[in-house]
């Protein structure tokens, strides 16, 4: 019997260590497994293979396939060794994994090898920029262009070569959950900005994907909730930043999860093949959303998806009677397949102008592109009496109050979360910044009454406020998140359009003891200030400003960097002035009219207009001048502005050119946005800022006729520093 018992706890053991040995060498593996050699498919093809030849190579190479082949280009490359490896690497390592898809040697098809995210690459250890919301608040395409170059870089470093972090799906509501990873409430801001991202990235031949396709603005429901939306609103609305994308020649779109007009997205003919392809000529592929983008194969061979992601769940064995019933017609099925390895072709054969070493990964010139991407979004909401920039010189005690100024808080943690071997917290950056010259005294304000003496103290309070990872971002169902007493913490869509109420009290009670502060805002949306604004002289929004983002809000409160972020959204006086939104929803109606557009319709002024920003100097706006007085439906008209510069700091300022069409026969906005210019002006400098603005893109969408025409009247140009009609500068012209 002691025998027995010796040796069964012996080869006990010896399981025991066997397993260990086992989880302990595949956790390894999956920690050191080099990443697929995208590159050396490309050996096989000549370089540089055009649309064209790469097409007429994938016809023949379809040809060649069994259907086996063609279904492994039409899914995720995730079997049960992909799957365990995606298991550890996420909850050991806290990371997603590249997913790969279609890997075919025997044809020499490379994969791609996806990686998010819209605020820098997810599968390594890598750069994390300021949220896209925040970069978009910058309004700066050269800026965006220039990011988009360095993660391109690093979705190389990393062995990706598809990125699906160009998320451009618009915000309706500021409560949606992933307001953070867009670029805000207006169409022609989120297009420009989504361009110049989508040429950054796929310079470095990497594949752009434009997602979630579309009316995607719901977070909770977006499993499924249908979208009813009429045939302008979807045209001019929520698509015309799609349609950009795809001009500039974006290799990918994604679909989204949500229905639209009753239809799954996924499974959606009218969005996927009627628009997407035979509108806008859309010639690269599109991938499915995760996890629940495809719910029926047949359904999708049909409507145009052409990837199933990340795994093969309905483009498997299971659609293979259907390829043969003819419902799943095996001339669409080459079709996707022709559209998928013609686009991967096209990328991996391209001759790459670099090398892209995993030194790229957090480079010191990306970490300093981080830190100027979060010093030119920041958003300088309030200022008066020149509250800030703070003077060191004057301030012997400078307290830092609120928990988010210690916490290392750069977006949410879904798909979208990063991975930064360091994050610079606002407080880590202040205390950088001051080095000494004054005291900084931290106070987390849990206890309010001791926070209330640190305020009343102190020279100088910088209170730091606003959403935590968890109060907002992608929704996971069944994660292990519980929400706080109020309801708060949950991520996904928002359970408040204000501050937490912990941050309410803090600042409704700690503002009056010292009147010498500031509220840096921490968030990804618009947060309703009413409770608190009027008793703070100064405030500053800063996001989720991104790795470097501590640094970045010492230099601005400090005056080193002057603020230039304009909002990519309103922010009314109040809630009701947003549009019907509820997070969880079976079926809404997406209007015509939302952000400025219905602000503007129903005469309501907003507490902080779109494209609103103050700086630490003053423009002035003059001789505003058209081109021309008319043109003609295929021209573009010229608008110059003088911007001069009348403080005594050097700025950074951002023209908006919007259009108005009081003359219109049909319905239409009071004004849209239609061009913007960013300058830097030194004191007492006057620039001329030029903008242009084509008669074509002042066209409506004529939903009996089923194309866009231009009416032939007379609009205005409205030039200025914001939406707000005080701020802005009128002239007419007429397209004859
Ligand atoms: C998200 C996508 C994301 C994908 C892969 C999905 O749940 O909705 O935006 O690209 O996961 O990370």
């Amino acid at each position: 019997m002691k025998k027995l018992f010796k040796y069964t706890s012996l080869s006990i053991g010896a399981i025991l260590l066997l397993l260990v040995v086992l989880i302990g060498g595949f956790t390894l593996y999956v920690k050191l497994a080099p990443p697929i050699d995208l590159k050396s498919y490309a050996q096989y093809w000549p370089a540089d293979l055009s649309f064209q030849p790469a097409d007429s190579i994938a016809v023949e190479l379809v040809s060649q396939m069994s259907i086996d082949e063609k279904l492994a280009q039409m899914t995720g490359d995730v079997t049960p060794l992909e799957g365990a490896k995606l298991l550890v690497s996420f909850f050991v390592f806290k990371k997603i994994p590249i997913v790969y898809s279609g890997r075919n040697d025997r044809l020499h098809i490379p994969p791609f090898a996806f990686s998010d995210g819209p605020r820098g690459v997810v599968v390594a250890e890598a750069t994390a920029f300021p949220v896209a919301i925040a970069r978009a608040a910058s309004w700066d395409r050269n800026l965006e262009r220039r990011v988009g170059d360095a993660i391109g870089r690093e979705v190389r470093a990393a062995g990706a070569d598809y990125f699906g972090g160009v998320c451009i799906n618009l915000l309706r509501h500021p409560a949606w959950g992933r307001a953070q990873e867009s670029y805000g409430e207006d169409p022609w801001l989120q297009g420009e900005m989504a361009v110049a991202l989508i040429d950054g990235v796929q310079k470095n031949n990497v594949m752009a994907c434009a997602k979630h396709f579309a009316l995607n603005s719901i977070e909770n429901s977006r499993f499924k909730v249908d979208v009813q939306v009429d045939e302008r609103t979807l045209r001019e609305v929520y698509l015309p930043h799609f349609k950009k994308a795809v001009d500039a020649g974006v290799a990918s779109v994604m679909s989204a999860y949500n229905k639209v007009r009753g239809e799954y997205c996924g499974h959606n003919k009218y969005l996927l093949t009627d628009i997407l392809r035979n509108d806008w000529g859309f010639q690269g592929f599109v991938s499915s959303d995760w996890m629940m983008g495809l719910r029926d194969g047949v359904k999708g061979v049909n409507a145009g998806m052409d990837v199933e992601m990340p795994l093969q769940k309905f483009y498997s064995d299971s659609l293979k009677p259907f390829i043969e019933s003819g419902d799943a017609p095996i001339s669409k099925i080459d079709e996707m397949v022709r559209r998928i390895v013609r686009t991967k072709l096209i990328f991996t054969t391209r001759t790459d102008t670099q090398d892209y070493p995993k030194s790229l990964l957090t480079s010191p010139e990306h970490q300093r592109l981080a830190l100027e991407a979060a010093e030119k979004s920041m958003v300088l909401l309030k200022n008066e009496n020149d509250a800030l920039p703070l003077r060191m010189d004057d301030l012997g005690t400078i307290a830092v109050i609120g928990a988010l100024a210690d916490k290392d808080d750069t977006g949410d943690r879904g798909s979208s979360g990063t991975h930064p071997p360091h994050v610079v917290t606002p407080l880590a950056g202040i205390r950088a910044y001051v080095n000494g010259a004054a005291k900084i005294v931290y106070d987390d304000g849990a206890n309010v009454t001791a926070a209330q003496k640190t305020a009343s103290d102190a020279d100088a309070v910088i209170y730091v406020v606003g959403y935590r990872t968890n109060d907002e971002g992608e929704y996971i169902p069944n994660q292990k998140e519980k929400p706080d007493s109020s309801g708060w913490g949950m991520s996904g869509d928002r359970a408040s359009l204000s501050l937490r109420p912990d941050d309410i009290k803090l600042l409704t009670t700690l503002l009056p003891a010292n009147p010498n502060s500031v509220v840096v805002l921490i968030g990804g949306s618009a947060i309703m200030m009413q409770e608190w604004k009027t008793l703070t002289p100064a405030i500053l929004m800063a996001w989720y400003p991104g790795m470097e983002g501590g640094d970045a809000l010492a230099r601005i409160l400090f005056g080193e960097v002057n603020p230039c972020g304009k909002l990519p959204f309103s922010i009314p006086a109040s809630a009701a002035d947003f549009p019907f939104f509820q997070a969880d929803i079976d079926s809404i109606t997406y209007g015509y009219y939302h952000g400025y557009t219905l602000l503007d319709k129903n005469n309501v002024r907003a507490a902080f207009p779109f494209g609103f920003g103050l700086s630490y100097t003053t423009f002035d706006y003059a001789r505003l001048r058209l081109e021309k007085s008319r043109i003609g439906v295929s021209d573009t008209l010229s608008v110059a502005v003088d911007v001069t510069n009348s403080g005594d700091m050097a700025g950074e300022e951002i023209v908006q050119l919007y259009i108005g069409f009081e003359n219109s026969r049909v319905l239409r906005p009071k004004k849209l946005l239609r061009g913007f210019e960013k300058i830097n002006i030194e004191p007492g400098e006057t620039k001329t800022a030029t903008l242009k603005v084509a008669a074509r893109d002042l066209a409506w969408y004529n939903p009996d006729a089923g194309e866009w025409q231009i009416e032939k009247m007379k609009y205005s140009v409205l030039v200025g520093r914001s939406s707000r009609e005080r701020d802005l500068f009128g002239k007419t012209f007429l397209i004859y």
